[in-house]
């Protein structure tokens, strides 16, 4: 069974109309498509646009600094995603002279671009026959074809990335690629799934034997690590500290206030040494903000001090002025402390 023409039929149907599929620049696909593997794309429209104004060609992305890009990157998450970003645009820059590749083995050979992306570059931008697989692909696969093999199994992706490539319509792969992408998005969704309208009903073998729910299978689950963190959210009058996360950890190259990271009760807290050492007034404790990363979650509170003078603790950190904070970039986590704080952090 071949579904690309009953797929190329939805498609003309049900096409969304994305703005950067109006385009055959591979730097503007390529934005678009690491974007959109962080976030849906309502959310990811807006940061599209920030990104590609402010970059608005290769060169600009090279000439910014990590921490410019970075900022505009902030609350998508996955930050060694736009860190690569950074690095692929330089090299583009000094070894392609500019200009954006879009065969596939050359964007392979870029940091941060895998497969799916570089199929999705080389298929949009010059119409190479190469398709794209990923969540979305693994899922309407498994169940159109009834296949049980774990999708995260070396066998799986095998055996997927084969299908995948037998079912691309050699002719139009760019519009085979977006069509399956848009029918994974629209139509065969991971939850609920539109069946009793679809147009593959008759020959989908998960809908006919009743598995919409089973398949695609997944072996493995991941263990997810449980971390605590204290940060110390200290003023003087209208300056804060913050620290630059530089370590191989989450959120590298982001911006943070002083961090304990123990497990400590309130009372532990107040009674470690750095805040004891610190002399300041402890304006507020903050309650426990939950953050779920994929491999990681993170239970964090932040205590608010008020110094009167400076110490000998902060000469590792940036004193930075209330007015200048929003150029830092920061986590979520911290995004979601500082909108309940009034003005600023
Ligand atoms: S019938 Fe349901 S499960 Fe099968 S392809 Fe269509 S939407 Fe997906």
């Amino acid at each position: 069974m071949n579904i690309s023409c009953t797929l190329l039929d939805w498609y003309k149907e049900n096409k969304r109309m994305l703005p950067w599929r109006e385009t055959t620049d591979a730097y503007t696909i390529w934005v678009s498509e690491i974007i959109l593997q962080q976030t849906r794309v309502a959310q990811g429209m807006a940061y599209f646009y920030r990104f590609t104004q402010a970059f608005p060609t290769v060169q600009h992305l090279a000439q910014a600094t990590e921490t410019e890009v970075l900022r505009l990157w902030q609350g998508l998450g996955y930050y060694s995603r736009a860190r690569n970003m950074h690095k692929t645009a330089q090299i583009v820059a000094e070894q392609f002279g500019g200009v954006f590749p879009s065969d596939y083995p050359t964007l392979l050979s870029l940091p941060g671009i895998g497969a799916y992306t570089a199929a999705a570059i080389a298929s949009f931008a010059s119409h190479a026959p190469y398709a794209v697989v990923d969540g979305n692909v693994y899922r309407v696969l498994a169940r159109i074809f009834g296949i049980d093999t774990p999708i995260d199994s070396t066998t799986g992706k095998k055996l997927f990335n084969q299908l995948a490539q037998e079912q691309l319509d050699q002719t139009a792969p760019a519009t085979y690629n977006q069509a399956m992408m848009d029918f994974g998005a629209i139509q065969c969704t991971p939850q609920s799934p539109s069946c009793e309208d679809c147009p593959f009903a008759e020959q989908c073998i998960a809908y006919r034997t009743h598995q919409t729910d089973i398949l695609p299978i997944k072996s493995k689950k991941t263990a997810q690590r449980k971390r605590f963190f204290w940060y110390l959210d200290i003023w003087n009058d209208h300056y804060t500290y913050l620290q630059q996360r530089t370590q191989k950890d989450i959120w590298q190259g982001l911006y943070e206030p002083m961090l304990i990271e123990e497990p400590l009760s309130e009372l532990e807290l107040l009674q470690h040494p750095t805040v004891a050492a610190l002399k300041g007034d402890i304006v507020h404790i903050s309650p426990t903000y939950k953050h779920v990363l994929s491999h990681q979650i993170i239970e964090a509170r932040f205590v608010k001090i008020h110094l009167t003078q400076e110490n000998d603790l902060l000469q590792a950190m940036q004193k930075i002025s209330d007015t200048e904070l929003s150029k830092y970039p920061v986590s979520r986590l911290i995004e979601r402390y500082r909108a309940t704080q009034a003005p600023a952090l």
